[in-house]
């Protein structure tokens, strides 16, 4: 199991976010550059301590870790004890209701699908959901259990 925080809570769930970036945002540059300017935006702008997001998906299927897992996040207002957040790069001007692969790349699809594995296999993940079900927002951009249905 993975528990988060001094209080210890065990995380059960699993959020995925996106980024709100265009598809070419930041394009050239590493997953690292893109992290430290989510990271600024999550610091500076809304004074958290430390980026919300604890894992992060490139357009190639790269990703970086976030803050630490151990550490409750900052994904869902009001909902982040036990919770590992995951975010996409890009999803810029998407819906609740687009097709995964409108906003999102192929790498990123199987990117996904193995970061929830290798999560599920260290923590006992009772649910994964998408920001939009917790809030009137279309982020990550696609429904998630409808995404996770096909194979
Ligand atoms: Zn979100």
């Amino acid at each position: 199991m993975i528990y988060q925080g001094t209080a210890r809570y065990p995380v059960s769930e699993i959020v995925i976010h996106c980024s709100a970036t265009p598809p070419g945002w930041m394009k050239g540059q590493s997953l690292a550059a893109k992290r430290a300017e989510i990271r600024r935006w999550h610091v500076d702008q809304r004074g958290w301590r430390d980026i919300g997001y604890h894992h992060l998906i490139d357009r190639d299927g790269s990703t970086l870790p976030g803050r630490p897992e151990t550490e409750i996040g900052a994904g869902v207002e009001g909902h982040n004890r036990g919770v590992i957040h995951i975010c996409l790069v890009g999803g810029a001007g998407s819906t609740a209701d687009d097709p995964f692969e409108k906003n999102f790349a192929a790498a990123q699809d199987l990117a996904l699908r193995g970061l929830l594995t290798e999560i599920a296999d260290r923590t006992a993940v009772s649910r994964v959901s998408g920001h939009n079900e917790y809030a009137a927002k279309a982020c990550p951009g696609f429904r998630v259990l409808k995404w996770r249905s096909r194979t």
